[in-house]
């Protein structure tokens, strides 16, 4: 028969009995505060040496906590209780806490039933700014993407666009009014390359790209570019009227090297490439529809003659002012 040599009871667990045990093998072991660091520029936490973006602050505050435990060398966890408190994040900030953690479990696997242990930690919360938000807000700049012929819608979905980065890192860091149009400086290289094409892709215009070597990456030691893209805006916008390619198209979308929108001659949607070629964008006028049938003719906004009109092929609300433009000497019915 063996004895447990705490209080000499029969019946023993390993080598004490399940009372003594509970009182000298405690289910958390000694432990050392735990200091958490956090972004206070963005939801992330650093973990191991390195960022990790969270959800849920207290989440993974929580799971940061769990994981500096170190529990009794044959202990059984069942359940880790960790007393919520509130994470405050503030540039520099650094907060000590006693947090309240019940541990329920069991010091050795041949116990009988899980107990719960209360113990008091101390958990630093420090507040820094990750490395990718180190740049927000600072003269940095890996890229300057220029905008030349702006339009305001252009200049909001660039904005907007960037905007979206930040969670990647990525920020707009200054906008600039210069002669022509605007600048904008961005912490990304690559970001500002994408950019560029799809504000291309979007608006049109011509894209014309360049990269200098500026600096090496502290980290990396990989050379570090700046980006220039220059992008000049069609000097037409949508609901413009333009000839090209032997084609009156009133405008609907850029994409691209082609504009897309309405053939006024054939009354088809149409496209076409005007970058390398000669387009004019006409005056429009208003005007009054004259005579339906058996042509429909409409009083010239100049002389105030009653003229033909070249695309005959749709059918106008005579009561209605009409829009009309002029090439080459005969008048178009937009
Ligand atoms: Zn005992």
């Amino acid at each position: 028969m063996v004895f447990c040599p705490k209080c000499g009871k029969k019946k023993i667990v390993d080598v004490l009995c399940e009372e003594c045990m509970r009182k000298e093998i405690p289910l958390l072991e000694c432990f050392k505060e735990i200091e958490i660091i956090l972004c206070s520029e963005s939801d992330s936490i650093k973990k191991g040496g390195k960022w990790t973006h969270y959800n849920d602050v207290w989440k993974a505050v929580e799971a940061e906590i769990i994981r500096h435990l170190r529990f009794s060398e044959n202990a059984v966890i069942d359940e880790i209780t960790i007393k919520n408190f509130p994470v405050e994040r503030k540039p520099g900030l650094q907060r000590d806490h006693d947090v309240n953690i019940t541990v329920k479990g069991k010091a050795h696997p041949d116990m009988e039933s899980f107990y719960k242990e209360d113990v008091m930690i101390p958990v630093k919360i420090r507040c820094t700014i990750s490395p990718k938000y180190a740049k927000k807000g600072t003269e940095y700049f890996e890229g300057t993407l220029q905008l030349r012929n702006p339009s305001d819608e252009a200049i909001n979905f660039i904005v907007k666009e960037i905007d979206k980065k930040k969670k990647d890192g990525v920020f707009l860091n200054k906008i600039a009014d210069v002669k022509g149009g605007v600048d904008f400086s961005i912490t990304s290289n690559e970001y500002t390359q994408q950019l560029a094409h799809e504000v291309h892709k979007r608006f049109g215009g011509e894209v014309k790209t360049s990269a200098k070597l500026f600096s090496k990456d502290k980290n990396t030691q990989k050379d570090l570019y700046r980006v220039n893209a220059l992008i000049r805006l069609p000097s037409f916008k949508k609901d413009d009227i333009l000839w090209v390619n032997n084609k009156l198209i009133k405008v609907l979308k850029f994409k691209g090297d082609d504009v897309f929108g309405k053939n006024l001659l054939t009354g088809k949607n149409t496209s076409t490439n005007y970058q390398r070629t000669d387009f004019s964008v006409l005056e429009q006028f208003e005007t009054t529809i004259s005579k339906i049938k058996p042509q429909i003719e409409i009083l010239d906004p100049e002389t105030f003659d009653s003229v033909d009109i070249a695309n005959q092929h749709s059918d106008p609300d005579p009561t209605k002012p009409v829009t009309v433009v002029q090439f080459s000497g005969k008048w178009y019915m937009v």
